[in-house]
């Protein structure tokens, strides 16, 4: 007898900015030790953007802390940030920032996407950094789409493996903790079995179709299943044509101090964050 996955999906939309309208499926808030080493999750679900000039998106601001994850499903994303980093995430590609020591960007459509308009589909994950680590120099891992490699796990089973370890293959992305990333593409009725490591969290989320996780539990489109951590193999089965990410790691057993952009251990910590961005310390935005 095992205890029932948790099913998360129940929540609000909202706007970041007037470029992504998302469902926070969690945050550090409420769920950051069930979901450690993970911090936020937000999905926007697929959203058709009229062309316009200007394109949309979200300004100006800090991280501090933790790492974002971008993955891009459908649309192009350009960032910009105060080291003078720029660049473009297009559909399939991700990009693993860690912001560490502070971070300040944009994050708009993509001028050239925007032009032509078109449909918005994206994940963008908050990962946490180790207390050792938050303080680590700014960097940016941009995961191209053909650098990712796909693996068979099964007949009409696929993996992406964007970080960690499945089915043979080692996902581009270095990560400070271990961490697992995969996209999963399933076909109707298709069944596999991912592996659990021992301790570790486990989430499912689907974007498109439905996955069944255990006996009469079926996680539907837009749904995030938190997996038990006494189920020892996680075996899926597609119920339609399904596109689903896992989300695996090591938790970070640490206390979380968080305020919006910034998540660090102490809130002391929050209260220089909030003088750092506002003395400049994390630097501007090139103008
Ligand atoms: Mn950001």
């Amino acid at each position: 007898m095992t205890t029932s996955p948790r099913i998360l999906g129940d929540v609000p939309r909202h706007w970041v900015g007037d470029g992504f309208f998302v469902k926070t499926m969690f945050s550090y808030s409420d769920l950051g030790h069930d979901l450690s080493p993970f911090l936020l999750f937000d999905y926007a679900a697929p959203r058709e953007f009229p062309p316009r000039d200007v394109p949309a998106g979200v300004g100006e601001h800090p991280h501090r802390g933790f790492e974002t994850v971008t993955i891009a499903y459908q649309g192009s994303v350009a960032h910009r940030d105060s080291s003078g980093s720029s660049g473009v995430i297009h559909p399939g590609d991700v990009q693993w920032m860690t912001a560490g020591s502070g971070v300040v960007h944009e994050e708009f459509h993509e001028r050239e996407f925007a032009k032509r308009g078109g449909v918005v589909e994206m994940v963008q994950l908050w990962v946490n950094l180790p207390a050792r680590d938050k303080k680590t120099a700014p960097r940016y891992q941009t995961l191209r789409a053909t650098t990712i490699p796909t693996v068979a796990l099964a007949a009409g089973v696929e993996a992406r493996v964007i970080a960690g370890e499945l089915g043979g293959a080692r996902g581009p992305a270095q990560t400070f903790t271990p961490v697992d990333l995969w996209d999963l593409s399933f076909a109707r009725d298709a069944t596999a079995t991912l592996p659990r490591a021992a301790g570790h969290t486990a989430a499912v989320f689907v974007r498109h179709g439905a996955l069944r996780i255990a006996d009469g539990v079926t996680v539907g489109a837009g749904e995030l299943a938190l997996l038990p951590h006494d189920v020892q193999r996680i075996t899926l089965t597609a119920d339609a044509d399904t596109k689903a990410l896992f989300l695996g790691g090591e938790p970070i057993r640490e206390p979380i101090a968080g305020y919006g952009p910034f998540v660090m251990n102490t809130k002391a910590e929050i209260a220089a964050a909030f003088d750092d961005y506002e003395h400049g310390r994390m630097g501007r935005l090139p103008g």
